[in-house]
């Protein structure tokens, strides 16, 4: 039997530290894993985390929750009512007076322990991710190390949040300052497809800022932020400031209904943003919406098309293109189409579909049944409209993993933008191939959709590398790289339908976004 040693600390641990803030991590450092089995078959009904305590959800709603590689249920989750996300609310209002009133240099050291309790868990939290979700395991890592980037740098609140002052800057003897200060209880609904990160492109810095956070997680990917939950409360946080509810529209509801909740992040669909944004206006909540996509890769003909097809497949295969930032539309530009065609169709040809823990496979499955259906339909329309189906996932089998999700790497050709399946999202791992004759008419194509979060341009010319970030509209662009995914330490966020808001997640934004700036004018 094939075992692995999660041995993924990045650093030896202080003495002190172990002794008295971190009393599980020697434990787990020494925990091993099966590489194919999960590491529990059943997680029973999970709890919601409310003041500082794991408490059992009073509803007669529950759903499964299913490993889409097996399409088994591993769990339960409880459909959070009203009444019971109205506690949670109110007992992180309770808890902002003494968190706020907390020096930043305090609060960023609860997240140094954080960091230090999520690096002990890294291995298991993957593991947790690909049986829920059914990534590859080397992208729920990625995943893991990406959530983990964000709490180090909220930990740098003590400067990220300071303010400025200008000495006489009234008049003389009149002095003028800044000061950022947090508002109050924030929230966030995330979406199914990075059930453990997304949240954290923004409570690290919501709590960093002294505000106190409630996360409503996924229904169909609960269990990788209940297990972190779990793990970060050994950082002795107070009751209150970090709250997870599971649940759907209602509980979503009572947290934009709440007059408590001053603000609300949101990531997942367009026509849910949409909605999220709009009734954080009507009561006043500040409001980050991170919408859906359809991003457009343009290949120059001077591309490296060798040096960069991993990266291709990446894009538009990896997560089996579950990814807001996968690349869906693949413009191939004049000459180049020939080569890029042959050489995508046999990159996309070797990766391996299967279930996420298996260290081989390249492709996990897709989140639900659902899903196949949605993705097969897409396909079938692109056929009936005029393209071309140069690889097939759609007859997929994985032995051993019959009933599971699976759709194989597909790639269209032929495909014109005006195509249905060339328009919408269809989050699912096909590629459509699409011929233009210039830079000038990939930029007019890219734009065309009413999406803008993130487009890539494959060319060794630095003027056409400019000419493309300088006109093309989306939030995020790749020059050689097919997933522009910001570092916690910058924004991220899209343009067009891909965003709603002003402040992005991640970095200087976020806290700019979890704060507000009061100025004090002074005479002495
Ligand atoms: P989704 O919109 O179905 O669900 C997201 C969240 O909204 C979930 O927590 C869900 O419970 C809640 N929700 C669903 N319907 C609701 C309603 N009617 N009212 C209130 N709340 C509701 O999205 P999903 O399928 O989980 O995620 C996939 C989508 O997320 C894709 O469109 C993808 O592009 C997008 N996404 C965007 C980004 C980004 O940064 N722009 C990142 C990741 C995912």
């Amino acid at each position: 039997m094939c075992l692995l040693v999660a041995a993924i600390v990045s650093g030896p641990l202080s003495r002190e530290a172990r002794k008295e803030n971190l009393p599980n991590m020697a434990q787990t450092t020494q925990t091993t894993f099966n590489l194919l089995k999960p590491l529990k078959e059943d997680y029973g009904v999970i709890k919601n985390f409310v003041d500082g305590e794991w408490v059992e959800v009073k509803t007669d709603r529950y759903l499964d929750i299913i490993n889409p590689a097996t399409a088994k249920s591993i769990g339960k989750v409880p459909l959070t009512p009203k009444a019971e996300v109205d506690k949670a609310i109110k007992a992180a209002h309770d808890a902002f007076w003494d968190w706020r009133s907390t020096p930043p240099i305090v609060r960023s050291r609860y997240l140094f322990k954080m960091k230090e309790l999520l690096e002990q868990h890294f291995e298991e939290f993957a593991r947790i991710t690909v049986q829920e979700h059914g990534k590859a395991i080397d992208e729920a890592r990625g995943e893991v190390r990406r959530s983990i980037e964000n709490v180090e740098t909220a930990a740098g609140i003590t400067s990220l949040m300071m303010g400025y002052n200008l000495e006489d800057g009234a008049a003389k003897n009149i002095d003028e300052t800044v000061v950022r200060q947090p508002l109050g209880v924030f929230a966030a609904v995330s979406p199914f497809n990075f059930p453990g990160m997304v949240p954290f492109w923004f409570w690290p810095f919501a709590i960093a800022a002294g505000n106190t956070f409630i996360i409503k997680v996924s229904e169909q990917t609960p269990l990788t932020l209940t297990r972190t939950y779990e793990v970060l409360a050994e950082a002795g946080l107070p009751e209150g400031v970090l709250s997870l509810v599971h649940g759907d529209k209602e509980a979503v509801d009572a947290i934009l209904d709440s007059p408590l909740v001053k603000g609300v992040t949101f990531v997942g669909s367009t026509p849910v943003a949409k909605y999220i944004y709009s009734r954080c206006g009507e009561t006043g909540k500040r409001c980050i919406a991170q919408a859906g996509a359809k991003n457009f890769l343009t290949v120059m003909p001077d591309a490296e098309i060798d040096r960069s097809i991993s990266n291709m497949m990446a894009s538009f295969f990896g997560n089996a293109g579950q990814r807001c930032l996968a690349g869906a539309n693949l413009l191939a530009v004049g000459d180049i189409y020939d080569e890029l065609k042959e050489k995508f169709v046999a990159a996309a040809k070797k990766l391996k579909v299967g279930p996420g823990l298996d260290e081989s496979v390249n492709l996990g499955p897709v989140i639900s049944a659902k899903s196949v259906a949605r993705i097969h339909n897409y396909i079938d329309m692109a056929v009936k409209q005029g393209a071309e189906v140069l690889l097939d996932g759609r007859d997929v089998v994985v032995p051993g993993f019959e009933d599971g999700y699976f759709v194989g790497p597909t790639v269209l050709d032929k495909v014109t933008p005006d195509m249905t399946h060339a328009k919408e999202e269809i989050f699912g791992p096909v590629a459509s191939i699409i011929r233009v004759k210039d830079l000038e008419e990939a930029i007019k194509v890219t734009n065309a959709s009413p999406f803008g979060n993130a487009a890539s341009i494959y060319t060794q010319s630095g003027r056409n590398a400019r000419t493309f970030w300088y006109k093309v509209q989306a939030g995020n662009i790749g020059v050689n790289i097919g997933i522009a995914a910001a570092m916690a330490y910058f924004p991220f966020a899209g343009q067009k339908d891909s965003f709603f808001g002003i402040m992005h997640g991640q970095g200087r934004d976020a806290v700019q976004f979890f704060t507000d700036s009061k100025v004090v004018i002074a005479r002495w």
